[in-house]
């Protein structure tokens, strides 16, 4: 044996306890991994153990040696130097590994198991003290081939974490925000019938979306593109300060019926068209489809936040510009 998976078991610990000179040890197991060879010790068969450990090019632990050095020592004979076994090769925890995967942050491993195995399972360490000696037999060998699965895992570096995966690809929600050129603006269902197009004449609405659509060149002010059906639309622009709750009536601008619609998802969920409009949104801000989705949920969550005030409404905009619009 060359590159050893050690693993021991004690009865009537857990496993990340340190024996105070209790007797607890039960067995140990040895994995060779690269000849899939299993051997089972017991203080009575194991006075090759200490030999094959301390030779070991690669050892390779679950409970690390806080918990294998003093079995070793006190029931395998293990003797001297004993603090980085092997003495010449190479030492891995894998639990330690799992840390430095996710950049040194802390996760429970049995987190990182049920992730990364999530059909078998290590045996419980409170199962363990009622096991039977051939039980024992069982439970180290399964513990040591989870223990095998974690290293390969570990070796072609794709172990999954839930918590860096988490770290690591996710943008903020406020970060994306701030980089799209397209955004989703609902305006809260307390403020539904407060649209500049309910408030003023029809000739006036007219007058304000003409100019709009002319100053930009009847074009989409965000992707540039046009409708089939009609070219642009007139989507009014409202900002919300959230502490005081006022709505004031930000300006104006060009869209295409595609932009228009993600500006209003919570009408093109109601026309079945979420889907279309998310895969959208995606398109324009070159997002990840995942980006978006979780864009749109966090969009409604603000929505539902929003609707649950009455927003004053602050049109000042329009009487800058001479509008006549209704007060109420
Ligand atoms: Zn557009």
């Amino acid at each position: 044996m060359d590159k050893v998976i050690l693993h021991t078991l004690s009865k009537y610990f857990p496993a990340y306890v340190t024996f105070g000179g209790v007797k607890p040890l039960i067995a140990a197991g040895l994995f060779d991994i690269d000849t899939n060879e299993f051997r089972f010790y017991t203080p009575d068969n194991a006075k090759e153990i200490p030999d094959i450990i301390v030779n070991a090019s690669l050892l390779v632990t679950f409970n690390g040696s806080g918990n294998a050095l003093p079995i070793l020592k006190k029931y395998f004979g293990l003797r001297g130097r004993t603090s980085k076994i092997p003495y010449k090769g190479k030492h891995i925890q894998i639990k330690e590994e799992i840390s430095k995967l996710i950049n040194g942050r802390e996760i429970k491993f049995e987190e990182a198991i049920k992730e990364n195995l999530s059909e078998e399972r290590l045996v419980p360490q409170s199962k363990l003290w009622r096991l039977k000696p051939e039980e024992c037999y069982e439970a180290c060998l399964s513990d040591i081939t989870q223990i095998k699965k974690l290293y390969v895992l570990f070796v072609k570096n794709k172990l999954r974490c839930p918590v860096a995966k988490k770290k690591r690809k996710y943008k903020s929600i406020a970060l994306l925000e701030k980089q799209a050129k397209l955004t989703i603006e609902l305006v809260p269902e307390t403020s539904w019938f407060s649209s500049v197009r309910s408030k003023v004449s029809k000739k006036d609405w007219d007058i304000i979306r003409r100019d709009v659509y002319k100053k930009a060149d009847y074009k989409c002010e965000i992707c540039g593109g046009v409708g089939e059906r009609y070219p642009v639309a007139c989507h009014e622009i409202w900002k919300y300060y959230d502490d005081s709750n006022i709505q004031r009536l930000y300006g104006f601008i060009s869209l295409c019926p595609s932009c228009h619609e993600v500006k209003h998802m919570g009408f093109a969920n109601v026309r079945d068209r979420g889907d279309i409009a998310t895969e959208h949104l995606a398109k324009v801000n070159n997002w990840p489809a995942n980006d978006a989705s979780r864009y749109v949920k966090a969009a409604f969550k603000k929505w539902c936040e929003r609707s649950t005030f009455e927003w004053e409404i602050d049109l000042s905009l329009l009487d800058e510009i001479g509008i006549e619009y209704k007060k109420s």
